[in-house]
């Protein structure tokens, strides 16, 4: 069984996206190959990580690092039991990069009767091959330039084709750096793979020096997007408000 250096594994309800509200089981794991402006997640690696004592409790114990797969699986069920549960949520960081360790997980709690959800930057796509098959739901950010100092497209564009045909919907985070060009680049990107593709505009919770997008600008952007895909959705991260992990 592989193992892998995990932050916190907790059960809380999915504050983003398509499944915005649903009870799922979150497994956070360490290290990612991206430097977002926006990031507000820690992902370094830890001597411990925190596993809720109870689903929900938000009361926490220290296991070792690294944390082996039937370990993890164990802590699952054990959370599943307690809270009916809609899915796990592997997010990091970057999950990817442990993508054996989300194999032997998945594959340990298949019989279960929760889904299996991908939170991804969206440009590990070899990686997400390998899985592809034991993933039901995958989150896709898209990185715009203005929030990575650098152009990611074609990395997106190849994970979006070995994803295309799972449940899956794409994120590009807004910010008052948002430019038109960069953002009609991408709704573009995913025009030509697949119009029925949903894509969530997330308007950013400001950190740092990263500013929030007006509504107008959001809007702005939702209507050209509209003009190329079938479904697109203006939601914000709602976990924040209510204060929940
Ligand atoms: S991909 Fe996600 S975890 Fe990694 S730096 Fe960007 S926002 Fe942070």
């Amino acid at each position: 069984m592989s193992k892998a250096n995990v932050i916190e594994i907790f059960s809380s309800v999915q504050g983003e996206g398509k499944y915005l509200g649903c009870r799922q089981i979150f497994v956070r794991l360490a290290d990612c190959n991206l430097n977002c402006a926006y990031c507000d997640t820690n992902f370094i690696r830890a001597d411990f990580c925190k596993v809720e004592t109870v689903a929900g409790a938000m009361i926490f114990r220290n296991e070792k690092n690294p944390l082996d797969a039937t370990q993890v699986a164990e802590i699952i069920k054990q959370f599943a039991d307690e809270v009916p549960t809609q899915a796990i949520s592997f997010t990091g960081g970057e999950p990817l990069i442990h993508w054996q360790f989300i194999r032997d997980v998945a594959s340990a709690v298949k019989n279960s009767g929760v889904k299996i959800f991908l939170e991804t930057n969206g440009t590990l796509y070899n990686e997400f091959e390998k899985i592809s098959g034991a993933v039901d739901i995958v989150s896709m950010d898209i990185k715009l330039p203005s929030v990575i100092g650098q152009n990611l497209f074609s990395l997106h564009e190849k994970f979006l084709r070995v994803a295309q045909g799972k449940d899956l919907y794409v994120k590009i985070v807004v910010t008052g750096e948002t430019t038109p060009e960069e953002f009609l680049s991408a709704i573009d990107l995913i025009s030509q793979v697949d119009k029925e593709i949903l894509l969530i505009l997330q308007p950013v919770t400001p950190v740092g020096k990263i500013c929030a997008a007006s509504a107008g600008k959001i809007l702005n952007l939702q209507t050209a997007a509209l003009r190329k895909l079938k479904n697109v959705r203006v939601i914000p991260q709602t976990h924040k408000f209510i204060n929940v992990l």
